[in-house]
């Protein structure tokens, strides 16, 4: 199996008026294609800066970020925003679903980027609700849902566009431990048979069971966890 993220010396430096503040120091990381990589670390270490440098929806300060071949850090602006679409779906903790949509309207939404006709929008956003296990769901509003489910349709979102790198920040943060464990085995269903490379940040090593591998951030630096041999 190739590699499908390749990260090299990566830095970001967040300027705060005159300060400056380096918030990820030199960063190696290799991310293998069909890979479950669970992100831990303690609050404000970077986990989020660089899930969301992975994604595209920030630029790097230093250092270089391959992802399926692409140096997403030399795109600009535009060029980048169409890599995301086209690239990868995203898990946040909140599912930020836009609460006047239903959820098949919600789903629908990724592809309205693309040239996809109307009927074959609502298809394939029909198709990623039940394979998130909603199909009966789909005119429900997020606030007629549960935060289990508004979180799997936020994963059919991620998916309708069938991006190979999901990026999932703390998705189980704000739900029960039942909620939770449908929306982890979801994931890695998505892994395991829909061949999705994910990136996970969590704060529950439960969570990170899931995964194939554990890395953590400690203040912007990548740490192996150490492995009883
Ligand atoms: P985590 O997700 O691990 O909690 P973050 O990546 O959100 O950490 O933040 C890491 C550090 O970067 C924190 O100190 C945070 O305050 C700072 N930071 C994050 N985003 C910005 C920003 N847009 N501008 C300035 N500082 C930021
Ligand atoms: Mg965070």
């Amino acid at each position: 199996m190739g590699k499908l993220i390749e990260i090299r010396d990566l830095s970001k430096v967040y300027e705060r008026g005159k300060q400056k503040v380096e918030v990820l120091h030199h960063i190696d990381l290799d991310v293998d294609e069909g890979e479950f990589l669970a992100l831990m670390g303690p609050s404000g270490s970077g986990k989020t800066t660089l899930l969301n440098l992975i994604g595209g929806l920030d630029k790097p300060s230093g250092g270089s970020i391959s992802v399926g071949g692409q140096r997403i850090d030399e795109l600009g602006a535009g060029p980048l925003a169409k890599w995301r679409a086209a690239k990868v779906g995203f898990v946040f903790q909140f599912y930020n679903l836009m609460p006047m949509l239903s959820a098949q309207r919600n789903v629908e939404l990724p592809l309205l980027l693309t040239k996809l006709s109307a009927s074959e929008r609502r298809k394939r956003a029909g198709i990623a609700l039940q394979l998130v296990g909603l199909g009966d769901r789909a005119t429900h509003k997020p606030a007629e849902l549960s935060g289990g489910q508004q979180q799997r349709v936020s994963i059919a979102r991620a998916i309708v566009s069938d991006p190979a790198l999901l990026v999932c920040d703390e998705p189980t943060g704000d739900l029960d431990r039942q909620s939770a464990e449908g929306v982890l085995a979801l994931l890695r269903t998505l892994n395991r048979d829909h061949g999705k490379t994910i990136l996970m940040v969590t704060h529950d090593p439960k969570a990170a069971g899931y995964a194939d591998h554990t890395l953590h951030l400690d203040k912007g630096t990548l740490v192996e966890p150490v492995v009883a041999a």
